[in-house]
């Protein structure tokens, strides 16, 4: 019999500190205890049995183009919406919905409406509002409004900078989309954190120092993503996080990419990490459902593929087996560390109280077992394709 209490007994448990081998009962999809040995009594209830794997919180992905991306090879390049059962195969439970450069046929209330729709299947999908484009476009029209208003609104992205498809926002502009993303987050509760699309132009960071600089816009409004697209951009980064900035970096990539100088997750995360920049001010996001462009062996466009949200998951593997990295300081990177950033206290974490979001990871390959999203087991079968190396 199927209940809605989840026992999962004896799994190594990353919360994602390690707190050792852990009883973890599950109810009404929040986690209601953690202990050594668990038995409940008198209630009827589902075990999994845990050992040999670690149990992880769910991951929490800052930037998925969750309604569709793409379109910038026109029409036919547009990329379609995620669907949940993709997302929980990745391991991920929390995403962040954003437009990206189409702001024109995409819009924010097929973004809301997709979100929602996401909720209803179990996962926890927010949402940006703004695009790459400034003056910034929003649902109510104005950022602090849109904040204030709609719930799912955790924050505004993402927004081009140093990128040929935005709009070359000024720093003024900048310090007022900052301005007013602080004030609604802190009339609404939320972080009204600034995702920031870092274009490869030589302008890097400097709009947004200057910003947080010239302007009273504290410096951890900023999200600054694909920071790891090249290693000058990803040095500036160092710096960044240096004064106190956060950095986020990207996990879908293509081998042409790769070429032409952008640095997979796991080398960008190796970088951050040696140059002493602590897992709290660095998060991993996957872009998943943009597009990515493909050339021929000439060099010639092709066409464009689909980012997969399975990236996350991948690099986080990379960097624990290729890198040895802790695997604490890893996951922290796509679940403590965004949840903070987001404002999100329920996610991110194993604790009592928080939401049940988890993952189990066999021990030895960190392949996923198990995704567990607002307390229900979700049987993924795509899920042993993702878990391929
Ligand atoms: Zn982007």
């Amino acid at each position: 019999m199927s209940t809605d209490i989840l026992l999962i007994r004896g799994a190594h448990v990353m919360a994602p500190e390690d707190i050792g081998i852990r009883d973890v009962l599950i109810a009404c999809g929040r986690i209601i205890a953690i202990g050594d040995t668990i038995r409940p009594s008198g209630i009827s209830f589902d075990t999994i049995d845990g050992r040999g794997r670690y149990l992880v919180p769910g991951l929490v992905d800052s930037l998925v183009h969750i309604s569709g991306g793409g379109g910038e090879g026109g029409f036919a390049t547009r990329t379609p919406p995620l669907i949940a059962n993709a997302a929980f195969a990745a391991g991920v439970t929390t995403v962040i919905g954003a437009l990206g450069t189409d702001d024109v046929t995409r819009n924010h209330a097929d973004l809301l409406g997709t979100a929602r729709a996401l909720r209803s299947q179990g996962l926890s999908a927010y949402a940006l509002t703004g695009s790459y484009r400034v003056p910034v476009r929003t649902l109510t029209g104005s950022v602090r409004d849109d904040l204030v208003l709609i719930p799912e609104f955790l924050g505004v992205g993402e927004v081009a900078v140093a990128d040929h498809r935005g709009s070359q926002p000024t720093v003024a502009e900048l310090a007022r989309i900052g301005s007013d993303a602080l004030a609604g987050g802190l009339l609404s509760g939320k972080s009204g954190t600034v995702l920031i699309h870092m274009g490869d132009h030589a302008t890097g960071l400097a709009p947004l120092i200057a910003a947080s600089s010239e302007f009273a816009v504290p410096i951890r409004q900023w999200l600054p993503t694909h920071i790891n697209r090249q290693r000058r951009l990803l040095d500036e980064g160092v710096l960044w996080a240096r004064q106190g900035g956060r950095v986020d970096l990207t996990t879908s990539t293509t081998p042409e990419l790769i070429a032409a100088g952008d640095l997979p997750g796991a080398v960008a995360l190796d970088v951050l990490f040696s140059a002493g920049i602590p897992s709290t001010q660095v998060s991993m996001s996957s872009d998943g459902q943009a597009s990515l462009p493909v050339f021929d062996e000439h060099g010639r466009f092709k066409g464009l593929e689909i980012a997969p949200i399975s990236s996350l998951i991948r690099d986080v593997q990379s960097a624990v087996r290729d890198f040895r990295w802790p695997l604490a300081d890893v996951l922290a990177t796509v679940t403590s560390t965004p949840a903070e950033c987001w404002h999100l206290p329920q996610k991110g974490h194993i604790r009592v109280g928080a939401d049940a979001d988890l993952l189990l990871l066999d021990h030895d390959s960190l392949e996923i077992t198990h995704t567990i999203a607002a307390g229900v087991s979700r049987d993924v079968f795509e899920r042993r394709a993702v878990a391929q190396p």
